[in-house]
């Protein structure tokens, strides 16, 4: 009697509980954050917490693809900044 909401990582395409995962928001600034509330405005994406699609994100530039347009590298630097930094906040195991 399991009531799991899932999500599809945007990097990896696999699927996920939501609870596992980070909602990232495109605020009209143009700007991507991370929403921890998961309520937040905006056109959203969801990520796994796996440390090789916060890479990916970077290398990949998956965000162009993921919000249909064209992110400075300043924007990736910073979010995969913080997304790591998340990560270690809610390291499980
Ligand atoms: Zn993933």
């Amino acid at each position: 009697m399991k009531n799991e909401i899932t999500r599809m990582c945007f990097v990896c395409r696999n699927t996920y509980n939501k609870t596992q995962m980070l909602r990232l928001v495109k605020a009209s600034t143009g700007e991507i954050f991370i929403d921890k509330t998961g309520k937040a405005n905006g056109r959203g994406a969801y990520i796994c917490n796996n440390p090789k699609c916060i890479e990916q994100i970077k290398k990949q530039k998956v965000l162009n693809k993921a919000f249909k347009c064209e992110f400075p590298v300043s924007v990736y630097t910073k979010l995969c900044e913080e997304l790591i930094d998340n990560n270690k906040q809610t390291k499980q195991d």
